[in-house]
């Protein structure tokens, strides 16, 4: 499925147009044991991955944007911070179903020292728990997933780590980077497309 991140303004730099041959390479996970990132929804619930990292030719997952999960749940499940850090965008004046290509992205971006930033997208309207400038913890309340944007109109909750906060700067000057967790099944090479994942 086709998935852009951000807001659907910056569509032209996640376009897909690579072909069957082109191969991506996904690698340069962390250890997942003591990776500092967490499922982004409450311990005791399990969700699918729809897209994982290097997603095949025509998917959204590739680029500059080839890391990254896509959770498949239904709009308004609660979701949670991943990573610690400090809040630094929020959009959530989008209505769910407002998909590709008029709709726009609700999104959450959370910033670590040292400047990566991580993207929650597709949230329901207003579904950010969050403010900018909030310091928040791993495993508190971010919001509830949803429908906006280029979800192909299919409801999940995605999630990527960037090298700066793309919203600001554009997904292109922030690529995406390679994400593992910890409170999971084992994914030494970060999450697999097509398992389900349980909280722990
Ligand atoms: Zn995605």
């Amino acid at each position: 499925m086709r998935h852009f991140v951000g807001f659907a303004a910056l569509g032209a730099l996640f376009a897909c147009s690579t072909g069957p041959s082109d191969i991506e390479t996904c690698e340069g996970f962390t250890d997942w044991q003591s990776s500092p990132y967490f499922l982004p929804y409450p311990v005791g619930s399990s969700y699918v991955v729809d897209q994982a990292n290097c997603s095949p030719p025509g998917n959204g997952h590739r680029g500059v944007n080839r890391y990254g999960y896509d959770f498949l749940m239904p709009a308004g499940t609660p979701i949670t911070v991943a990573r610690a850090g400090t809040v630094l965008q929020v959009e959530e004046s989008h209505f769910d179903g407002e998909v590709a290509a008029t709709g726009f992205d609700n999104f959450v971006v959370i910033g670590h020292a040292g400047g990566t930033a991580d993207l929650y997208g597709h949230l329901t309207h207003n579904g950010a728990d969050v403010t900018v400038g909030q310091v928040v913890a791993a495993g508190a309340s971010l919001g509830r997933s949803g429908n906006t944007g280029n979800t192909g109109n299919k409801p999940h909750l995605h999630l990527s780590r960037h090298s700066c906060d793309p919203v600001a700067l554009g997904n292109a000057s922030c690529p995406s980077l390679p994400v593992t967790f910890r409170n999971t099944t084992a994914n030494p090479a970060g999450l697999s497309r097509g398992s389900r994942y349980q909280a722990f």
